[in-house]
């Protein structure tokens, strides 16, 4: 096993001393015994990372480099990433209890792919366009937003830092991650990768560390656009500040995802998709389709499965393939879970399967938990749980099943279960909600994703997620413009 124990942080590219002697103790969820420690990012240390940052892109070669050039070194940290999936999803499992299957293929082969996938995007950008304006031709520029401040959670968290940084990187800006606390040795171990690859200096920070050291990256005025992946509250709060200094800032916020379940639906087929749609990652995934809802027709039946299917999950020690649901990030998490169980039962709806009493003695688990005989109005239905439990919901009719679907503060994602293709499209179209599955909920890292209402603004993967890291430059002249035909 390799170090999880970090003297430095890496500031502009490079490993220097703290500036203070503060830790970050990393539990594990599972044993809860300490499993490594890193430095803990102070404010001290997030201005000198923004002063690295800054003078790489002002001055620094970076953003004068050719598309090309830059390519070059994001294909060299593929490489050398590629080389370490396997035990980047161990780390990442031992940090915060994802089952090792999902740490697998969701975050660390998934950090590869999307690095693959930010190369094509960018090959095929429109960087310079030309366009007949009122005066003759225009030329049009996306040009490098600048310093980019990108900060990320623990639930998947290679997967998150991935979609903000390679982007930036491509468009020619400079970044300091700010990792979550709870999973800091991951990140520093791509700081790792990423001293070997030939960046110039100043490109790349990382700086783990808590609220204070993100709200220090947020207010620092040698930033120009902050990238927010986390809670609805949070993301609000940056964005006030964000907004007082009119700096750029994109927001990838909670969820409180519907699963609609027609009449016509295969409930034996839904429910084995549900499994993953809505208890992946222990149930702390942002997209996850807790709300389930089903006709009074139906209820008994996909009740019956959904009971079915989680009492057969696997709880236990996420480091065993065989596992399909391990603790939660931390025991604040496992105690704000149960309690959102027992105000459940308190307001009145019933516990089909689970409970808010701990199913192992040591680490932070939570029962697997359904719901039923609850209403949208009831708090399980509209706080974001985080953990592994489903609200069943009962409606009247189709126009019914929208209305409570869209009945949430939250706009992130859906999904419609039905034999018919087409109208669950129809259906789709009257969700408001950014990403929506028929027949299956997942998500698809070529296309946009983000959210509607309290879930977000902008959008992350494909061409409009590296849109948020350029700002458009119009140029027009007196004069005919050299360069390429203007089509129509
Ligand atoms: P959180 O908002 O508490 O923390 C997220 C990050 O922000 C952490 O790095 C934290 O240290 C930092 N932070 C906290 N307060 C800050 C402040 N005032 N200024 C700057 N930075 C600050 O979120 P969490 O509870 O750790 O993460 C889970 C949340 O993330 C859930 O709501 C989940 O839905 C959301 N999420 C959304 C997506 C998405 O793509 N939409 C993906 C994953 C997770």
């Amino acid at each position: 096993m390799r170090s999880l124990v970090y003297d430095d942080l890496f500031i502009g590219g490079r490993w220097q001393k703290p500036a203070t002697p503060e830790r970050i103790s990393v539990i594990s969820p599972h044993t809860e015994e300490p499993i490594g420690e890193v430095p803990h990012a102070a404010p001290a240390d997030v201005d000198r990372a923004v002063q690295a940052a800054r003078a790489a892109f002002d001055e620094g070669p970076w953003p004068r480099l050719s598309l090309d050039e830059r390519m070059a070194r994001i294909e060299q940290l593929a490489k050398l990433y590629a080389e370490h999936t396997d035990e980047m999803a161990d780390l990442i499992t031992a940090e915060m209890g994802s089952p090792r299957s999902f740490s697998k293929m969701g975050q660390a082969t998934g950090a590869v792919a999307q690095m693959h996938l930010g190369l094509t995007t960018a090959r095929n950008f429109p960087w310079v366009e030309r366009r007949r304006g009122l005066f003759g031709d225009a030329h049009i520029r996306r040009a490098p937003v600048g310093v980019v401040g990108a900060i990320v959670p623990w639930n998947v968290p290679q997967f998150l830092i991935m979609p903000k940084l390679i982007p930036a990187l491509l468009a020619g800006c400079t970044v300091v991650v700010k990792p979550a606390p709870e999973t800091p040795i991951d990140a520093m171990w791509l700081a790792e990768m990423l001293a070997e690859v030939d960046l110039p200096e100043g490109v790349v920070s990382i700086l783990p560390g808590g609220r204070e050291t993100g709200e220090a990256l947020v207010r620092h005025p040698g930033v120009d656009k902050i990238s927010f992946t986390g809670s609805s509250a949070t993301g609000r709060r940056i964005a006030a500040i964000c907004g007082e200094q009119l700096k750029r800032v994109s927001l990838e916020l909670g969820g409180k995802s519907a699963a609609i379940i027609l009449d016509d639906a295969d409930i034996d087929r839904t429910v084995e998709h549900l499994k993953t749609a809505s208890l992946m990652n222990n149930g702390q995934a942002c997209v996850a389709q807790t709300r389930i809802l089903v006709s009074e027709r139906r209820h008994d039946e996909v009740v019956g499965a959904l009971a079915a299917m989680m009492s057969g999950l696997a709880v236990g020690d996420p480091a065993d393939d065989a596992t399909d649901i391990g603790p939660l990030v931390a025991q604040r998490q496992q105690q704000r879970v149960q309690g959102y169980i027992r105000s459940g039962v308190v307001e009145g709806a019933r516990i089909v399967l689970g409970g808010s009493d701990a199913p192992l003695d040591r680490g932070w688990y939570v029962r697997p938990t359904l719901f039923t005989d609850a209403t949208n109005e009831m708090t399980i239905a509209r706080e974001e749980i985080f953990g592994p439990v489903l609200t069943v919901l009962t409606y009247r009719d189709e126009a019914d099943a929208v209305r409570i679907a869209n009945d949430s503060d939250y706009g992130l994602a859906g999904s419609v279960w039905t034999a018919d293709t087409a109208h669950g499209l129809e259906i789709a179209a009257q969700i408001r909600a950014g990403t929506y599955g028929i027949n299956m909920y997942t998500l698809d890292t070529t296309m946009p994703f983000g959210g509607f209402k309290q879930s977000g603004i902008g959008r992350e993967f494909g061409a409009e997620g590296l849109a948020e890291y350029v700002e458009l430059q119009t140029t027009i002249s007196a004069q005919p413009l050299p360069g390429p035909e203007v089509a129509g």
